[in-house]
């Protein structure tokens, strides 16, 4: 079975880890298995995944840009009612395609997360700025609640898409 790796990012407090313990837990905030592997199906197909959820290490830029090198696919998590971190993924963006593209990646398999989204009177930055960025970068953008459990499989099932795709151009 293919196992692919995916690196969770962002600024801290964001919900990366809440993303990832509910995707692989079900669960909000308890406990998980901290290797972070789930084998799931995607469009009937198994596969496994191997989640890095970069916790408490994003002012670290070596580390990062280590984990970067390590991960095939790039979630990239800003809250919706912190507008700082919308920013930040865009520098995060950066240096992804800066360590990226010159390995001879045509397209980096990215998800855009504005997570939150349950506080709705909290919100601070509008769907149509994430859609916007999406489009730009030619990726996908869903916004999510690891509290109540919005769209969090979804995330994880377009970065598993994106990845196979890639697969199956460099086999072209
Ligand atoms: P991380 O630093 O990015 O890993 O963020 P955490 O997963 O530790 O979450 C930071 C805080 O944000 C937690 O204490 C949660 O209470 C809160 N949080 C995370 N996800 C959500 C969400 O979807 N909705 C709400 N309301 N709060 C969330
Ligand atoms: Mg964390």
């Amino acid at each position: 079975m293919r196992v692919f790796q995916c690196a969770v990012m962002g600024s801290g407090g964001v919900g990366k880890s809440a993303i990832t313990v509910r995707f692989i837990n079900g669960s909000y905030l308890e406990w998980y298995d901290p290797t972070n592997r789930k084998q799931f199906s995607v469009d009937a197909q198994p596969c496994l995944l191997e989640i890095l959820d970069t916790a408490g290490i994003d002012q670290y830029l070596t580390l990062n840009d280590m984990f970067i090198r390590e991960s095939e696919g790039f979630i990239l998590v800003f809250s919706l009612c912190q507008r700082d971190t919308f920013e930040e993924i865009i520098r995060t963006y950066d240096a992804i395609q800066r360590i990226k593209l010159p390995e001879g990646n045509q397209r980096v398999p990215i998800v855009i997360v504005g997570n939150k989204s349950d506080l709705v009177d909290e919100r601070e930055v509008d769907s149509t700025e994430g859609e916007k960025l999406a489009l730009e970068w030619q990726c996908s953008y869903y916004e999510t609640s690891a509290r109540i459990s919005t769209n969090i499989t979804a995330v994880f099932e377009n970065i598993v898409r994106q990845l196979r795709r890639n697969d199956s151009l460099k086999k072209e």
